[in-house]
């Protein structure tokens, strides 16, 4: 975890103990989804924070926002920074849309750029885990896609195979709801094991399957590492 002022950045094993840790006091009904476009994949050079005070700073100077629009940002790496305080309602929307609700901006242009695998998955347990957090059950009147409400791609034509609402039932919403369901993967548990215990993620990898019950021992063990259930 770095932090630099109100942002935060972390890997997704910080970000569960971040989400189980927040404070449930302020209701939230839905989740907003968008791209960034600017910045969009070629600007990203382990530049994190100067990406968020970038678009902080058009949030506040071009557009007249407080402070930055969103909650959360995911990276093409698989790294999340959280930037607006859950204090607050998201920014992303058009006046009263924002209400209790959550901005999420996915760095990158989903017109045009490929999503990379880290940040496909950081987005799938950010959404997952906000919707355990907050009760949200998702679907497309809770999980929103920003073009559905504005004239426009975001976020983006590629966006977990489309940005339609269609796209979002078929391809985006069954990934949150399993992710709900089980928010851990072997290999996501087998990550944060093997951290903890210094040894090596891709010796027990190749070994995943020498008896079913090693997967669910691993995962376990996770869990009882991020003081989850
Ligand atoms: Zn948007």
């Amino acid at each position: 975890m770095k932090q630099d002022g109100k942002f935060i950045l972390m890997n997704r094993e910080e970000l569960r103990e971040y989400i189980n840790r927040l404070s449930d006091n302020k209701k939230f009904t839905t989740i907003h989804q968008h791209h960034t476009v600017s910045p969009s994949y070629k600007d990203v050079n382990n530049n994190h924070f100067a990406l968020m005070r970038g678009m902080e700073n058009y949030h506040v100077k071009a557009l007249n926002m407080s402070e930055i629009a969103q909650h959360f940002s995911t990276f093409p790496d698989g790294s999340i920074c959280v930037g607006r305080p859950l204090t607050k309602d998201g920014g992303g929307f058009y006046g009263n849309q924002n209400k209790n609700s959550i901005t999420i901006e996915n760095v990158g242009d989903f017109d045009i750029n490929v999503m990379t695998e880290e940040q496909n998955q950081s987005i799938i347990l950010l959404n997952a885990l906000l919707c355990k957090k907050f009760d949200i059950v998702p679907s497309t009147e809770t999980l929103i896609y920003h073009c559905w409400v504005k004239n426009k791609s975001c976020p983006g034509k590629t966006f977990f195979g489309g940005n339609t609402k269609q796209a979002a039932e078929q391809n985006f919403i069954p990934l949150i709801k399993a992710a709900i369901k089980d928010p851990m993967t072997f290999e996501q548990a087998l990550e944060i094991v093997v951290k903890k215990i210094d040894s090596s993620y891709s010796y027990w990898l190749k070994r995943k399957d020498i008896d079913l019950a090693f997967q669910a021992l691993i995962i376990k063990i996770a869990k009882t590492y991020m003081g989850g259930k």
